[in-house]
């Protein structure tokens, strides 16, 4: 059976290149009816960012990426394990990778070192100042294994190396990138054990993927470097080599990698502005993948059927927030107003346009839905919802006298028709304020009068909303009311 995995670190919050990760592996695993696990990476405890791991697992299952095995959210949002091959989080599992550090040094595929660091920086020195490649040179390698046992059993600090073969290739295959090879003489004696008694990334990563079931690795481009020495601890220990898939590296429009001084990288950024799941899920398989046809938009369970690595390009994937905007656009539009409304209820609190978050179906949410249902074509996301529709909410508008006269008229005219205009919507009754009964009536009405639309509605519309650029003046009375229409141009025409 397919088994993918994400192995993020618990560093800080969920970027979104992982995000491209994760759902990677997920739909790969899907697509083969295969599992997707979740484990932790924390073998670097220096760089543990405490709620790191609520942050991924929440950043995920908002996503809609749900593991099937590994670290979830319970029921009631809190963290736990399932599974038959756990502990999931390595610091849990030290004992696991001691017993496979031992095997290796049996097997005489690594060796205990004792060089100091202060050895280890006269060396790098030496090695910067003669323009030598970096790296272990081998010291302790040469010990017998009697030797440096009898310094381990006399309490010598040590860590423990693997030992790279020094001639020949490793040969990665790549489902992305194909063949890449590797020359065995340029690679480190990788440390697999270091001094605080924890393995490195390297041991446990092959140590877990390998007793975890998982049969293929997804991750990003950055790791490369490090599969050939993975490749050659599976062979030392005998284990079966999983596939490989290397993601390219995310980037910006000038081609550099993505980087929070430039902008928003974490999930949580995004979850944020109000960008919809399903959009930024969609967008970000778009990321590298491409289905080789016309079709853009796709449901994560279309993502899912349609999913290959064939389609996964092995160049850099340019991050463009306009085409995230586009997505989040075309899931706004097709969303229920009524959900719509809900998601949105927190970015009026927030802006302190209303207290409190009404009840579904109440007056007020009503009211918000005809507002949302309105926007609902023009936003990008939902955090502009408040900003385009403030103006609905004030109590009294400011007016720039420049906005409400129409280009082709002037002062006089504007305020002529307006005051025929409240002689005209006076007349008209509460019933009739819904957007299309107004647009209607009013419609005839400006016929009759041998008005243009122009002379009408520009300035109606700019009395209504006090801005340049707004829904259309049917629109916004639709939502005003009659008293609350009369009113904002009575006002706009006293400010002429
Ligand atoms: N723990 C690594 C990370 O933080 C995962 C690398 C891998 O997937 O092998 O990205």
């Amino acid at each position: 059976m397919t088994k993918t995995r994400f192995a993020p670190s618990p560093t800080g919050f969920l970027h979104i290149g992982s995000l491209r990760t994760a759902l990677f592996a997920y739909l790969f695993a899907k697509n083969k009816n295969g599992k997707f696990l979740l484990r932790i990476e924390d073998t670097d405890q220096e760089r543990f960012v405490e709620g790191g791991i609520e942050n991924i697992l929440h950043s995920l299952s908002w996503a809609g990426i749900t593991p099937d095995e590994g670290m979830l959210l319970g029921k009631k949002e809190d963290v736990i394990q399932n599974g038959e091959n756990g502990p999931y989080i390595q610091s849990q599992r030290l004992e696991v990778y001691k017993k496979y550090i031992d095997q290796l040094i049996e097997k005489n595929k690594a060796y205990h070192c004792f060089c100091t660091k202060e050895r280890l920086g006269e060396l790098r020195k030496y090695q910067e100042a003669n323009k030598m490649a970096p790296g272990y040179d081998g010291c302790c390698r040469k010990l017998s294994l009697k030797e440096s046992k009898k310094k381990v059993e006399s309490g010598e600090k040590y860590i423990v190396r693997m030992k790279m073969p020094k001639d020949g290739t490793t040969k990665i295959v790549d489902l992305v990138r194909g063949d890449v090879e590797f020359k065995n003489e340029l690679i480190d004696d990788q440390v697999l054990l270091k001094a605080d008694g924890f393995p490195t990334y390297h041991l446990a990563v092959v140590v877990d993927d390998h007793l975890m079931g998982v049969t293929h690795v997804i991750r990003g481009e950055e790791w490369l470097p490090s599969t050939p020495k993975h490749i050659q601890l599976y062979s030392a220990f005998g284990f079966d080599m999983p596939k490989y898939a290397h993601l390219s590296l995310l980037v910006n429009e000038k081609k550099q990698k993505l980087s929070k001084r430039q902008g928003d990288v974490s999930v949580r950024d995004y979850i944020e502005k109000g960008y919809l799941p399903d959009a930024l899920i969609n967008f970000v398989a778009f990321l590298g993948w491409n289905p080789g046809d016309e079709q853009e938009i796709f449901s994560l369970k279309e993502l899912v059927e349609n999913f290959s690595f064939e389609k996964v390009s092995k160049a850099a994937a340019v991050f463009n927030v306009e085409k995230l905007d586009w997505y989040n656009e075309q899931y706004i539009k097709q969303m229920d107003s009524s959900q719509l409304t809900k998601e949105c209820l927190p970015y009026l609190v927030n802006a302190g346009l209303i207290s409190e978050e009404p009840e579904t179906g109440s007056k007020e949410f009503e009211w918000l839905k005809k507002i949302i249902s309105i926007e609902k074509k023009r936003m990008s996301k939902l955090s502009d919802l408040p900003e385009a529709v403030g103006f609905l909410f004030a109590d009294k508008l400011k007016y720039d006298s420049e906005i409400l006269v129409w280009k082709k008229s002037d002062r006089d005219t504007v305020k002529n028709n307006l005051e025929k205009l409240k002689d005209y919507l006076e007349e008209l009754d509460e019933s009739d304020w819904q957007d299309s009964v107004l647009q209607e009536k009013i419609g005839e009405w400006i016929k009759k009068q041998n008005l243009t639309n122009g002379e009408v509605l520009w300035p109606m519309r700019t009395a209504l909303s006090g801005q340049k650029n707004s829904p259309s003046p049917f629109e916004i009375a639709g939502v005003l009311g009659k008293e609350k229409t009369l009113d904002r141009v009575k006002e706009a025409i006293d400010s002429l």
